[in-house]
């Protein structure tokens, strides 16, 4: 499966904005959007101009993307799945996209970034329900069980981690109980407990051209 290979801060500036990619990083003065507020590159800092309205769709949609460290041909996917529900296609998008399982490891602050939360869950930490989960795109669903393999938990990793998560407080589709390395589904997000700062209407815009 095809990988980013790009510095992951370079994704932000690409974007103009905090994708918030790197975990503690985005929040300290060491984030690259701080020191570099401009686009990558030898033109960059000469090349804003007004977007056209494909633009911003395209940039929308780019931006999305990667802050759940997707592919195109993935993200697309989940488009098309999105668009057969029943009701808003924008906000059908975000949901599957949150109840992916790296995307709810995350959530849950059992790790300090996706990108984390992905490699953690590919080296066989995390369990549903009891079973093994080791594919990051696993779907959740209400009333499964998400934890720290037994045999990780005191591991320094998974300690460094329950010590951060103390200070987090998931989104009210989920609950954590920190003491055991376990989050429980609630519910399916609604938009409102979604914080991703995008404009889905602007993606279903894109792929409906
Ligand atoms: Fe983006 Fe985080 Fe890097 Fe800042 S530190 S540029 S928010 S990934």
């Amino acid at each position: 499966m095809g990988r980013y290979t790009d510095s992951v801060c370079r994704q932000c500036r690409r974007e103009g904005e905090k994708l918030f990619l790197k975990g503690d990083r985005c929040y300290s003065e060491k984030c690259a959007l701080e020191r570099k507020p401009y686009i990558p590159g030898a033109h960059g800092k000469g090349r804003r101009q007004k977007p056209s309205e494909y633009g911003l769709q395209l940039r929308e949609k780019q931006k999305t993307r990667r802050i759940y460290g997707l592919m195109e041909k993935q993200f697309r996917n989940y488009f098309k799945k999105a668009d057969r529900k029943q009701g808003i296609t924008g906000e059908n998008l975000l949901i599957l996209l949150e109840r992916r399982l790296d995307n709810v490891v995350y959530r849950l602050g059992l790790a300090s970034s996706r990108k984390e939360a992905r490699q953690l869950v590919n080296h066989g930490h995390f369990t549903i329900n009891g079973k093994k989960a080791s594919i990051p795109s696993m779907m959740v669903k209400v009333g499964d069980i998400i934890q720290v393999k037994e045999s990780s938990k005191s591991s320094p990793k998974f300690l460094e981690i329950k010590d951060a998560a103390t200070y987090k407080t998931p989104p009210e589709w989920l609950s954590v109980d920190v003491e055991n390395l376990t989050g429980t589904i609630l519910a399916y997000p609604i938009r409102e407990q979604i914080d991703t700062l995008v404009n889905e209407q602007l993606i279903v815009e894109l792929y409906s051209r």
